[in-house]
């Protein structure tokens, strides 16, 4: 339960998120304004004045998941009327009014652009009215608003750092349910993340659908500048006097490791299109920024990236990560991975396992292509792989995502780590785990150590995911 400073006004908020990092970070800001109006956080939905499901779009079963939820809430309304049920952020984007006539339930839709506007939209439902609110804006950013932190193990927490996604990826509805990409100002990103520190969190992970095309200039649309500025700013080739007038996410990111040595750094999301050398040396440059860099590739296929609009070739991924490795030696790597995409062939396919394999990814999230309404793969081309084709083809990828884990968590035994504790592990209450600067999860004895500690762990074993071992100093 969180307790706003300002006086209550008895309600209680009931908040509920599906999907990526994004929207539980959004969560926080919608708790936030909420709080900020005398509204409680509750846990428990059966107490709630007000309930709001934070939505994704990112495939139709994500959707289906929301739909399946809603019906548990129906009951609830029947026995009180006056509860209100809204429906936040892509889903809400997506559908529109739309919404509002196919789920009879629900009283607010709001897209991730509308928060703001949340106080609002509940009075107008109090007044006996449904509510809608899906404006997408050229500047909103939340940067004034201090999140309230859902939920948290009072260690680790998310700062978004930009919002919205210009990539135009083929088969992806971000843009077109989250705007166009605008970056946050650093000051409030670097003041946020300080005051995280001097509260006692000890990790933060900036989050962007793009991290790397981060770029602040005073604030706007990133679309508003021209091309080849945009790319010389990003690879900081601008003359010296003008390229002080941007900020990018290499410099951002030093920024914030600067707060303190005993605070870690992470982001998300990178893509290869726009990841340049200058982050990883920033990377190399700061102990307390992890080791570890998530960059999607999607397919091993360049025909494939191709049709998907992803801006890089297969070679061009491996130019990547071969420059992770010159740069940062033993950094850990995940990726994001689809299986099907349209016109999908054995040989396009082949060509993402033996990527895998080369890669030796610590860690992927593994997809079918889910053919989502309005994006250009939905207009422009045939979902034409079987559901049974796609599902053979996502176990090949799992299975070896499998072994490839495998191998990657035994090179950690006999190794010692610098972990921060994060709180208990989840099968014994004697053990406490945390991760390690490559993201992987690490046990050992409790002693007399806490959440927010930095311990060395030296590594006796491990089960498929998780590394096991003894402290050896502290
Ligand atoms: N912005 C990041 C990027 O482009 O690399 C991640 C965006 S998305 C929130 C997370 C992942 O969902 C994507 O990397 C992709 O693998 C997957 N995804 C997106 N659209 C999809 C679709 N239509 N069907 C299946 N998977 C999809």
């Amino acid at each position: 339960m969180v307790a706003p400073a300002i006086e209550l006004n008895g309600k209680k908020l009931f908040l509920e998120s599906y999907g990526c990092q994004m929207n539980f970070s959004d969560s926080e800001i919608v708790a936030s304004i909420l709080t900020g109006t005398g509204f409680e956080t509750t846990r428990d939905f059966g107490q709630a004045d007000v309930i709001f499901i934070n939505t994704c779009s990112i495939r139709d079963n994500a959707e289906q998941r929301v739909r399946a939820r809603l019906q548990d809430f129906k009951k609830l309304k029947k026995q009180n009327p006056g509860l209100i049920v809204g429906v936040l952020g892509c889903m809400a984007e997506r559908l529109k009014a739309k919404f509002l006539e196919e789920e009879h339930l629900v009283d607010i839709v709001a897209g991730p652009d509308s928060y703001r506007d949340l106080p609002n939209l509940i009075e107008r439902v109090e007044s006996g009215q449904k509510a809608l609110n899906v404006l997408l804006s050229r500047e909103e950013t939340y940067a004034d608003i201090s999140p309230v932190r859902l939920g948290s193990n009072g260690v680790t927490a998310f700062v978004s750092i930009m919002r919205g996604c210009d990539n135009m990826c083929a088969f992806c509805v971000v843009p077109f349910t989250r705007g166009r990409e605008r970056s946050r100002d650093p000051e409030s990103i670097v003041a946020e993340t300080r005051e995280l520190f001097n509260n006692g969190y000890r990790e933060v992970t900036l989050l962007g659908q793009n991290v790397d095309s981060y770029l602040w200039w005073g604030g706007g649309q990133k679309k508003e500048l021209e091309p080849e500025t945009v790319h010389a700013a990003l690879h900081h080739t601008l003359p010296a006097d003008e390229q002080a007038r941007y900020t990018t996410f290499a410099d951002l990111l030093e920024k914030v490791a600067q707060i303190h040595p005993d605070l870690r750094v992470r982001f998300s999301t990178s893509n290869p299109r726009d990841m340049t050398d200058a982050v990883l040396h920033v990377m190399a440059k700061y102990e307390n920024i992890c080791k570890y860099i998530h960059l999607p590739v999607q397919s091993g296929s360049t025909r494939m990236l191709e049709k998907m609009n992803r801006g890089y070739t297969r070679e061009q991924y491996i130019d990547r990560i071969e420059s992770i490795r010159r740069i940062l030696p033993g950094c850990g790597l995940s990726t994001d991975i689809i299986s099907g995409f349209c016109s999908e062939t054995e040989e396009d396919h082949q060509e993402t396992l033996s990527l895998m394999e080369w890669a030796g990814y610590h860690f992927s999230y593994m997809f079918k292509y889910s053919e989502r309404p309005g994006t250009a793969a939905a207009k422009q081309f045939a979902d034409d792989i079987s559901e049974e084709v796609k599902s053979r083809r996502l176990q090949e990828i799992v299975d070896l995502q499998q072994l490839l884990s495998a191998v990657r968590t035994k090179e950690g035994v006999g190794q010692t780590y610098r972990v921060l504790v994060e709180g208990p592990s989840k099968k014994s209450t004697e053990m406490l785990s945390g991760r390690n600067s490559q993201n992987t999860v690490v046990v050992f004895p409790k002693g007399d150590l806490k959440p927010g500690d930095y311990v060395n762990v030296k590594i006796d074993r491990c089960t498929a995911a998780t590394l096991i071992g003894t402290v050896v100093s502290a």
